[in-house]
């Protein structure tokens, strides 16, 4: 039996099972409290943290896997790399708020996704010939926390190239890997200082970079590091932690590196099988439960993995661990009070997922007999699910297994000659990407509809005349294509959530996005239809309103899918399918009505990519087919546009221009021309509408500006095929600015159309 080190923890959620660190930090933002309940508040966390896994048993759990707003930020601070701009704050915890956020007098640094997750970090700002100052006091003091409340825990730290390759430079435009040098010492100096916390230190370093693409230069690297840090301490166990896919070729690097352990990802990275041979002599933990979604573990199909792993490596050294961090998945079901029970037996959350490490590990080790009970448990949930009348809709069945159209009926040069005769727009038309500003009154008005505190008559009162000031407002400054501006919608992919079967909504299932924001992402259990109209009903109201045309707004399936938690029982495509076929009936209805323009939302087409640029073939041929066959019902007169809210579509190109819409708006304030170049030199021959107003900044351009905007893009592109409008929806700005800024807008259109 082994007697060592058998079930480890790679990170826990840190927002608190009832947001209590959001809560304490915005109080604390808004000046309503001191630093000191603050801390109070994180120590508590912690320690309800470590206590919660050490009582699931788990062999081992972290220290600086708990952060005041982001691990990379954490990470940079340690490192002592604060840019200059925030270098003049001498408190520490105003500094470093500052940094996340920004402060009067400085813009905060940069944020973006983790990995492919819905996390976002905060991107480091490095530069050569900085001699950076480090500093691992907080950690420490964390580690003699734990340690004195009776815990074990490993010291978590993001590893030197995943940090480095996730920072930016702002000296020059030189390569990353190049500032190694930089920040090597420091790290030297955090792991010798660590060798004096204790007899035997678990250090874990978090190089998830590694799992992309990888080249032989960064493989050379990992290994020189690495054999590197392992000579500074005896006392230290070093575990290089990969996650989010395979990193076959860094197991490799890695093989007569004399570290302790390295992570593998199972769950996404079934290839890691393969890593298993260059193993020999080091421990691995084998991330098999599944940290990124909400379903139950299989046990046998675990247990047939570990299985084939344990033909390579020994079973003494095998550590059974989530296959990252749980900070993507919610506390406990435990705060899951009223949803459908037979659906929540599917689930497990962070809370649960220990207890499943815990039985995997018991298995595995203890074998099956001695534990038949448990496994024919967790077989019965499986076959349960996999029969259920609220997973299975036979009439979902039968529309796929009918067969349905993949593309539009016409060619986009056919389509584009009908819609100008429909529709007789100006040269360079203007249109808003769809939500107006969210006032607290409208956001009081839903949430009392929801609860039974508003009364129906009163919900649709508000939100009707919310809808007429949105179309009032455009006929009067003078845009060409309306909205209705949103109003009724909280998020744009849980309002049609909650219109369609399949998808069911937990009450505290908050995963943290970035900094104190939590999102509470649908679950989608099982087959999805369309429950009914969606959207029809308030669109054709605003319509009627008005004499120009009103654009349907529908969210695509690419973006619901990729925003949910979805069905781990069938294949992410065919979800996509299901949804897709139900956005294709919306329209077809708004069609039938009379709506002559409907824009399909993708703006999180993006985040579906795998991180392998081998994988991500697959991804796009049925990411986009689902898009198209969304879209397929539309006749040729019928408008397409969708709308997508980043700014790098270099890679994607081929992706955007199958999906074929009439009309795509993109955001492209911050990097203007550039982007739209990219759409030329790509051969892009259908309609483009570049955001001209940046919506994340209250600043009001003036008419100038936008002239200049907009004949720059005309410089590129010609104005037959091009849209002017913001770079997104309006929901978060205040209706002060907006009003400005659009009225802007258009007197700039109007002028610049003068001129053509
Ligand atoms: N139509 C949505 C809105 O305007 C699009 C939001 C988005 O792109 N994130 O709010
Ligand atoms: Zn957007």
């Amino acid at each position: 039996m082994n007697k060592g080190l058998r079930t480890f923890v790679t990170g826990f959620p840190r927002i608190g099972k009832n947001r209590e660190l959001k809560k304490v930090l915005e109080s604390f933002w808004d000046g309503k409290l001191g630093f000191d309940s603050v801390t109070e508040t994180a120590d508590n966390l912690k320690k309800t943290n470590w206590e919660t896994q050490k009582r699931a048993g788990m062999g081992i759990f972290s220290c600086g896997d708990f952060s005041y707003y982001d691990q990379m930020l954490d990470m940079a601070v340690m490192l002592g790399a604060v840019p200059e701009r925030f270098q003049g704050i001498s408190d520490p915890a105003e500094r470093y708020f500052a940094m996340a956020r920004g402060s009067a007098e400085s813009s905060a640094m940069e944020m973006t996704k983790w990995f492919n997750t819905n996390y976002h970090y905060i991107v480091p700002e490095l530069k050569k010939g900085c001699r950076y100052k480090p500093d691992f006091g907080s950690l420490f003091k964390e580690y003699r926390q734990a340690e004195k409340l009776g815990y074990r825990t490993k010291l978590n730290v993001i590893g030197p190239v995943t940090f480095l390759m996730l920072s930016k430079r702002v000296d020059s435009e030189g390569s990353m890997l190049e500032l190694l040098p930089e920040i090597i010492p420091a790290y030297r100096e955090f792991v010798n200082a660590a060798g004096f916390l204790g007899k035997e230190i678990y250090v874990q370093f978090d190089e998830p970079w590694f799992v992309k693409d990888c080249g032989k230069e960064e493989l050379k690297i990992l290994k020189k590091v690495y054999g590197e840090l392992c000579g500074v301490s005896k006392n230290l166990k070093i575990i290089v932690m990969t996650y989010f896919d395979s990193a076959v070729n860094a197991a490799e690097a890695l093989k007569d590196v004399n570290i302790w352990g390295v992570g593998l990802d199972f769950v996404y990275g079934p290839e890691n099988v393969k890593a298993a041979k260059f193993l020999k002599g080091k421990k691995l933990i084998a991330g098999v439960v599944d940290g990124r979604n909400i379903w139950k573990n299989n046990y046998e199909k675990t247990l047939n993995i570990l299985g084939e792993i344990s033909k390579t490596v020994y079973k003494e050294d095998i550590i059974i661990a989530p296959s990252c961090s749980l900070l993507h998945v919610p506390y406990s079901l435990k705060n899951e009070k009223i949803i459908d029970s037979e659906i929540k037996g599917w689930f497990s959350f962070a809370g649960e997922k220990l207890a499943e490490i815990k039985d995997i590990a018991d298995i595995f080790t203890e074998g099956k007999e001695k534990h038949a009970e448990k496994i024919e448990q967790n077989r019965a949930v499986f076959a349960r699910r996999e029969s259920s009348a609220k997973v299975n809709d036979p009439d979902v069945k039968k529309i796929i297994k009918c067969g349905y159209s993949k593309k539009r009926s016409e060619s986009f040069k056919d389509r584009k000659k009908k819609q100008e005769k429909v529709f007789c727009l100006p040269l360079l038309p203007v249109t808003t990407i769809g939500s107006f500003p969210q006032t607290e009154v409208l956001r009081r008005l839903r949430r009392g509809y929801k609860t039974g505190a508003v009364k129906k008559e009163d919900y649709d009162k508000g939100i009707y005349e919310y809808i007429d000031n949105c179309i009032a407002f455009q006929e009067k400054t003078g845009f060409d294509v309306l909205v209705h501006g949103e109003p009724e919608r909280n998020d744009m992919v849980e309002y049609f959530g909650e219109r369609m079967k399949g998808f069911i909504f937990t009450e505290n299932g908050w995963v943290q996005s970035y900094g104190t924001r939590c999102v509470k992402p649908p679950v989608i259990y099982g087959d999805v239809k369309r429950a009914g109209d969606m959207t029809g009903k308030i669109i054709l109201y605003a319509q009627k309103k008005t004499k120009k045309n009103m654009k349907g707004m529908l969210t695509g399936p690419v973006t619901i899918l990729n925003w949910s938690f979805v069905r781990d029982d069938i294949q992410k495509k065919d979800v996509c399918v299901q949804i897709a076929l139900a956005v294709r009936d919306e329209i077809r209805d708004l069609q039938f009505e009379g709506i002559k323009i409907i824009q399909v939302d993708e703006a999180a087409f993006r985040e579906g990519y795998p991180l392998k640029k081998s994988k991500a073939f697959i991804y796009e041929i049925w990411a986009v087919e689902c898009f198209r066959v969304a879209v397929s019902g539309a006749r040729p007169e019928t408008q397409i546009h969708t709308h997508m809210c980043y700014s790098d579509f270099r890679d994607i190109m081929p992706a955007i221009k199958a999906m074929d819409a009439d009309v795509i708006t993109i955001e492209t304030s911050k990097s203007g021309n550039k982007l739209l170049e990219t759409f030329k030199k790509q051969g892009y021959e259908n309609e483009i509408g570049p955001g001209v107003y940046d919506v994340h900044s209250p600043r009001v351009p003036s008419v100038e500006e936008f002239e200049n905007k907009i004949k720059l893009l005309l410089n590129v592109f010609p104005a037959e095929r091009l849209w002017i409008n913001p770079d997104c929806g309006l929901k978060t700005r205040k209706w002060e600015e907006t009003e400005k800024s659009l009225q802007n807008m258009v007197e700039a259109v109007a002028n610049v159309r003068k001129s053509l």
